[in-house]
């Protein structure tokens, strides 16, 4: 490792900026993040790897640094590059599972550090690597959500044990890679580098988080914002020379663009750092960036993706540098970039072509790229980024299109134009998978097919038991679109309207009168049926664009009924929207989210008082409407029977109220795992509601996404839970559920159930309930 400086840390000035020797902390985190930059910076895996064993080696100070991956399917971990070892060794030291001191790391999952390699019981030699000089071993795993992808080695003739600094060190290389070989490992790369046939996807698919229910085939499209260099996906240039014709007049673009700009700052700005335009025209001029992309062209890539490869790699040679005054020139290569790709995705010859069966896939898929594609060729949805609470994944509920979000380990820039299947049940994603996968995703659709026109026939027919108790059944609802004559017929009612979504499509907050003209359209397309609307619900993972909120802990923050008890001419303005729009048709329920304080129910009931009296004394014919709270945080599950006794009814929102009581961020892919509505605690909590409800005489709805969950409907039956309210798709699944079942029955179910100490034991019973009522299919594909 580089030499520590004694005493006090140095400072010198080098042109303007103070350049300060860092200090050993500072210096080892330093080429730790360079190391990291100029792997995710690689082309491919080849290079990345390759990298990793040069620098980590030499910023170890060690003789050999070696990456082992392991290969599940052969049941051995393969050398795949080294530095220090015999090259030809690569791919041809191969270590059968739990053998040799590679095995050991892989099995014990932890490092292994030696002062005599040879002389451990589990040492393996071969005789090609010619590590035979080596004694000082330290084996570290190479670990990606609990699983062990392989083994970072470093080696030395001395015979001593590494130190604490080296040790901490590989650690952290090892953590900070894991993810880019496992975004490797997911795409097929390794197998491509072993120089084996790309190994079917169909033993491990790529995991994220069920965003609209169904199973789709199809070829991916990927998609990207269009100033994301790094999102670009790699695409064969199908006109090589207009590809070049492309890039060039995206590059005279920019200069014209350059020297417009500095000509401008001629007066403000001084003449050094004028002198960054000049360097600008420089690089446009030069050789490097506009070559370089050239050829990338010329071997074959769109011009997009040639671009992001040539900034890349001179980023990567910026961010090497020692001088930090350089090191940031790299953010000047990123600029140019950025500003040539805007000029490439100006022009026409790269609109995306949508396919006959899309399968949308980005880093982020938002709502309005969504809406880009023709509906009738859209037939998935994958976001690596996201939850089921993003818009794209709520649009996709309301349009039928099955949707993955969240995938950490999709690898967006490589799967453009491969085939892909996306399980929205499950939250599974097969990038080319296997024929058998195929077969058998494509025996789901059709049962899928069979069993939704089963479902149909259920519409007409009422939500009750098999002895007649009655659950009414309301669909989710925030778009207008959704309010389609489909969902008309199958739902009583909206049992939720997420009124934020209107103001999040919007610049400014809406005013009185067109927020009016929305409800209005609302309620007359449901009456007589009843519509719940809730009052605005922001902050937390919803933000407005003209409202941001700047929070370290948004869920924990100023959010919901927080924010419109501050702003009360926001609130008012809305509820006397609502009332308006509740004129002659008299189907209006109002709900307020996150209520946490007896308090807040009080200050809202007092507003809402004050909009009716405003309006009653301006002439309008009012009725007042029902008003509901959401129980969604634990102090209201404690405290409903107080809510209820001051309002006509509750409604539980149970996404919130897992969040809360699991504390697992309900949009955080990584601890995804961890939030199961069906925790003990959670339905616990909606026991105690049912029971505070009872007591005040009030009704109970369940309006979050475990209303319309098929293996949750016996429960939330069994419980005493009045109404449901859900994503249309859902609506006839949990009719189906309810028809085949008594109320008696459902109550002896949460009887078994609610003593059961683990969401994953009360699960796997209540769908072996539904398999033996013959329902298997609504819950086969169920996580
Ligand atoms: C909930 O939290 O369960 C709910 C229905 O509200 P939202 O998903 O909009 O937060
Ligand atoms: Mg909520």
């Amino acid at each position: 490792m580089a030499a520590v400086a004694r005493g006090p840390v140095p400072c010198v000035r080098r042109g303007r900026r103070p350049y300060c020797k860092p200090d050993k902390s500072q210096d080892m985190l330093d080429t730790l993040r360079r190391i990291v930059q100029e792997v995710s910076a690689a082309p491919n895996l080849d290079e990345a790897l390759a990298t990793i064993v040069h620098r980590v080696k030499a910023a170890m100070e060690v003789e050999v640094c070696s990456v082992y991956l392991t290969d599940n399917q052969q049941q051995e971990h393969v050398l795949m590059a080294t530095d220090g070892l015999r090259p030809e060794s690569v791919l041809m030291v191969r270590l059968p599972f739990d053998e040799g001191l590679v095995g050991l790391v892989c099995a014990r999952a932890e490092p292994l550090n030696l002062d005599d390699a040879p002389s451990h019981p589990a040492y393996r030699y071969f005789e090609e690597s010619g590590e035979e000089h080596f004694h000082g071993f330290l084996g570290v795993p190479i670990i990606h959500h609990r699983k062990v992808l392989g083994v970072i080695v470093v080696q030395q003739k001395a015979r001593q044990r590494f130190n604490e600094d080296q040790v901490t060190f590989l650690i952290t290389i090892a953590a900070q890679l894991a993810g880019a070989i496992a975004h490797a490992d997911a795409s097929g790369e390794i197998a491509l580098l072993r120089r084996l046939p790309v190994r079917p996807r169909d033993s491990r698919p790529l995991i994220g988080v069920a965003g609209a229910q169904g199973v789709a085939q199809g070829r991916a499209v990927v998609i990207f914002p269009s100033e994301d260099i790094d999102a670009i996906p790699d695409r064969p240039a199908e006109d090589v020379d207009g590809e070049l014709k492309l890039f060039q007049d995206a590059v005279e673009q920019v200069k014209e663009d350059i020297r417009r700009l500095s000509e401008r700052m001629e007066q403000v700005l001084p003449t050094e750092d004028k002198a960054l335009f000049d360097a600008y025209l420089l690089m446009l001029d030069g050789d490097s960036l506009v070559r370089a992309t050239e050829d990338r062209i010329r071997d074959g890539n769109w011009a997009p993706a040639a671009l992001r490869d040539t900034v890349k790699e001179h980023v990567r040679v910026f961010t090497d540098m020692e001088d930090p005054y350089l090191r940031e020139r790299a953010d000047d290569v990123r600029d140019l970039g950025g500003r040539l790709l805007r000029y490439l995705q100006q022009d026409d010859g790269h609109s995306l072509d949508y396919c006959e069966d899309t399968i949308l896939v980005g880093e982020e898929i938002t709502a309005s790229m969504l809406a880009d594609v023709p509906v009738e060729r859209l037939a998935g949805v994958v976001s690596a980024r996201g939850s089921r609470n993003s818009h794209a994944a709520i649009l996709a509920r309301a349009l039928g299109i099955p949707a993955v979000m969240g995938v950490v380990d999709l690898p967006v820039r490589q799967v453009d134009g491969s085939q892909i299947i996306v399980d929205g049940y499950s939250g599974r994603v097969y990038v080319s998978p296997s024929d058998e996968v195929r077969e058998e995703y494509r025996r789901l659709a059709t049962e899928e097919a069979q069993l939704r026109e089963e479902l149909d026939e259920l519409i007409a027919l009422p939500a009750q038991t098999r002895d007649e108790h009655h659950v009414a059944l309301y669909a989710n609802s925030g778009l207008l679109s959704d309010i389609a004559p489909i969902v008309m017929s199958k739902a009583e009612g909206i049992g939720l309207y997420r009124t934020e979504f209107p103001f999040m499509a919007r610049q400014r907050f809406p005013g009185e009168e067109e927020q009016c003209s929305i409800y209005r359209n609302v309620l007359e397309a449901m009456a007589p049926k009843p519509v719940t609307l809730r009052t605005l619900d922001v902050g937390g993972d919803k933000a407005l664009p003209y409202f941001p909120i700047q929070e370290d802990n948004p869920f924990l923050g100023w959010r919901g009924i927080r924010i419109t008890l501050d702003h009360p001419e926001i609130f008012l303005v809305q509820v006397r929207a609502m009332m308006r729009a509740n004129v002659g048709l008299g189907n209006l329920n109002i709900l307020l989210p996150m209520l946490t304080n007896v308090w807040e129910l009080d200050e809202a009931l007092v507003l809402i008082r004050q909009a009716y009296d405003e309006l009653f004394e301006e002439g309008y014919q009012l009725s007042m409407p029902r008003i509901g709270v959401m129980v969604e945080v634990p102090s209201a599950v404690y405290q409903a029977e107080n809510l209820a006794r001051r309002v006509d009814f509750l409604s539980i929102g149970t996404n919130d109220l897992t969040q809360y009581l699991l504390a697992v961020d309900r949009n955080n892919a990584n601890v995804a795992e961890l939030y199961d509505a069906l925790h003990p605690a959670v339905l616990r909590a909606i026991a105690q509601v049912v029971e505070g409800a009872g007591a005040a005489g009030k009704p109970v709805s369940v309006c979050g996404e475990m209303a319309g969950d098929p293996v949750a409907t016996l429960i939330l039956l069994g419980m005493g839970i009045d109404s449901l309210s859900m994503s249309a798709a859902s609506l006839q699944r949990v009719k189906w559920v309810i028809r085949n079942f008594t109320l008696d029955e459902a109550r002896e179910v949460v009887e078994d159930v609610l003593p059961m100490e683990n969401a994953g034991a009360i699960r796997q019973h209540l769908v072996r309930l539904l398999d033996d009522a013959g329902l298997g299919g609504l819950v086969r594909a169920g996580r």
